[in-house]
Parts: structure tokens; C-alpha cells; sequence
């Protein structure tokens, strides 16, 4: 049976915790699921080599879904990295900025992300593209707003005079909320590759290994990824 747009998705793959499970969800649900990731210069390219690795593993932990996993796509928008003044990109402390935001937020990087991953999914016949962007406990970014999200997928879908869906599966629940969702999709075998796998330190660091994964165990991310873990632990028992 020839794909149809509609049941072709794309997802914003970055190899961290949050875009694996928008991988695990996509597979569940649409006929072929293809891959972006975006490399803009970021200081720790550790979670980009997370990427393939966190694809095999899927694809080997669940054959289902890895006959659906196409092709991986890197895009490099090296330019951001030169409009940013931000920890991700520059050696300096994460820290909060006067306003308001922590100086790890590049400004509209998730608009032009989306931008870049609906020219490319018009190319490769999708339709629909899939993002872990969350408004629930993010620290404030703008760009990860449902309203921000659902007016740029109506600005492209004129842009490119096609309908243009963005799915954000993980929008309105918190990091526990996220770890039930991947052990509803693919049981602890898919909660151990996002534990063993993923990649969410801002720091970078894959020598420190705790309960949650790698990661420094300080920086907002890893604090993140471990207060989530552990209230998803406690739920359970
Ligand atoms: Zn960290």
C-alpha cells in the first residue's frame, strides 16, 4: 500500500528523553515515522550520538516499529549558534536571565526548527510532525507554548498551501506523566532504553550514571529528568 501523507509523521529527534517517547508514540500510531535532528553548534554534541543509538535500540527492542523507522535526517542551522548568547552553545553558567528565562533558551529555536522539519517533511510526503515541546514544566520557553506551536503549523500549513499538523504529545503532562506515557507505549523495555539511552545534561556529562540515566545530576535538566523519575518511581509502588 502506497503511504499517504496523513499516516506519515516526522519527528523532532534530538536523542533526549522527551523526543524518544514522541518517537515511541509516532510509531504507535502512523504507518512510517522518518527523523529530524538539528545540530546547531551545540557545546555537547553527546546527545546527537544518542540519536542512532536510541534508534537501533528501538528498532531491535520492537521489530513492529522498527519496520515503520525510516530515514534519520541531520540539518545544521550553524547560524543560530551565532545569534545565541546562551549556555547551550557558549561555555558560560546556566543561569537565570533578568527576564525571567534561563540563559539555556535560544530565542525561536523551536520555530525555526519546525519551519526547517515541515520543508523537509513536504519533500519526503509528511504531513505531520511531532515535537516534545511541554508547557507543563519547562522553565517558561516561549517557543514551547501550545498557542506559539498551533499558530505556527497554521502560519505553515498557508506558507506551503497544504495542511500542516503539529502533534505535541507531551504538552499538557509533566516528567512522571511522561515516563508512564513510554511505559504504556513500550513497557520497561522502552523505559530502560530512554534510561540507559537518552541524553538530557546540558552539561553533557555520560560518565555520572544514577537511577534516571546519565548526567552532572545539577544542571535544571538533569534535575528535571531526575525529580520526573522519581515521582514516576513513587507512583508506582
Ligand atoms: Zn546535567
Amino acid at each position: 500500500m502506497a503511504q499517504s501523507a496523513e499516516n506519515k509523521a516526522l519527528v523532532l529527534f534530538s536523542g533526549g528523553q522527551d523526543s524518544t517517547v514522541c518517537l515511541a508514540w509516532a510509531l504507535d500510531r502512523y504507518e512510517a515515522v522518518e527523523t529530524v535532528g538539528f545540530d546547531y553548534g551545540q557545546s555537547h554534541a553527546v546527545e546527537l550520538e544518542c540519536r542512532s543509538r536510541v534508534r537501533a535500540e528501538i528498532a531491535a527492542a520492537f521489530p513492529a516499529w522498527g519496520a515503520k523507522l525510516g530515514t534519520d535526517h541531520t540539518l545544521r542551522l550553524g547560524e543560530l549558534a551565532a545569534i545565541s548568547e546562551t549556555a547551550l552553545t557558549r561555555d558560560v553558567a546556566i543561569e537565570m536571565s533578568a527576564n525571567g528565562l534561563p540563559n539555556t533558551f535560544v530565542p525561536g529555536r523551536n520555530l525555526l526548527f519546525f519551519v526547517y522539519a515541515a520543508a523537509l517533511g513536504y519533500r519526503r510526503g509528511a504531513d505531520t510532525l511531532v515535537g516534545g515541546m511541554c508547557e507543563t514544566d519547562y522553565s517558561g520557553y516561549p517557543d514551547c507554548r501550545n498557542d506559539t506551536i498551533q499558530t505556527l503549523a497554521r502560519a505553515i500549513g498557508l506558507g506551503m498551501a497544504r495542511d500542516v499538523k503539529i502533534e505535541t504529545p507531551l504538552m499538557w503532562i509533566d516528567k512522571a506523566a511522561t515516563w508512564t506515557l513510554a511505559e504504556e507505549l513500550g513497557g520497561a523495555a522502552l523505559t530502560e532504553i530512554i534510561v540507559e539511552h537518552t541524553h538530557s545534561c546540558y552539561r553533557g556529562d555520560r560518565t555520572h550514571r544514577h537511577d534516571w540515566g546519565y548526567g552532572c545530576g545539577a544542571c535544571p535538566a538533569c534535575e528535571l529528568r531526575a525529580n520526573g523519575y522519581a515521582k514516576w518511581r513513587a507512583a508506582k509502588v
